[in-house]
């Protein structure tokens, strides 16, 4: 965590200290909550959508590290306003970054999220940042099936 490039890490604390898009989603059973418990970090995600499968609202709940928080925070910045297609692309290349299979520049057109690729150099940490989306996986199938 310490050797994240300083500006990453303001980036993230900020996240993690103000998070975008939290909310309480005890409504929302255990069945969907995400967990890692290698750090602790737990996530509930829920999408709101509108007639044409635009997403109108992400939230997300839970507790854990900065950086599984910070990612949840901007996932959800970024997800309001997409459709569905749009939305599985975007997790999908995300993850995909994270595995390090795609470049990191492709993540900069999303803006900050980019920071979450100084975790790569951290394997313990990759399931903190990849954690929001995982939920979020599963949400995208929820609404598909
Ligand atoms: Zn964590």
């Amino acid at each position: 965590m310490n050797q994240l490039d300083d500006l990453y890490m303001e980036i993230i604390l900020d996240h993690y200290k103000s998070p975008r898009n939290k909310a309480n989603l005890d409504h929302l059973g255990d069945d969907v909550l995400h967990e890692n418990p290698s750090c602790g970090d737990s996530v509930k995600l829920d999408l709101q959508l509108d007639g044409e499968n635009r997403i109108t609202q992400a939230q997300f709940d839970g507790h854990g590290c900065a950086i599984s928080t910070a990612s949840a925070s901007l996932m959800t910045e970024r997800l309001i306003g997409m459709n569905i297609a749009e939305a599985q692309d975007f997790l999908q290349l995300f993850l995909s970054v994270m595995r390090g299979e795609e470049e990191v520049e492709k993540l900069e057109a999303w803006g900050d999220l980019e920071v979450l690729e100084g975790v790569r150099k951290f394997p313990m940490r990759i399931k903190c940042a990849t954690l929001a989306w995982h939920a979020l996986e599963s949400r995208l199938e929820a609404l598909t099936s």
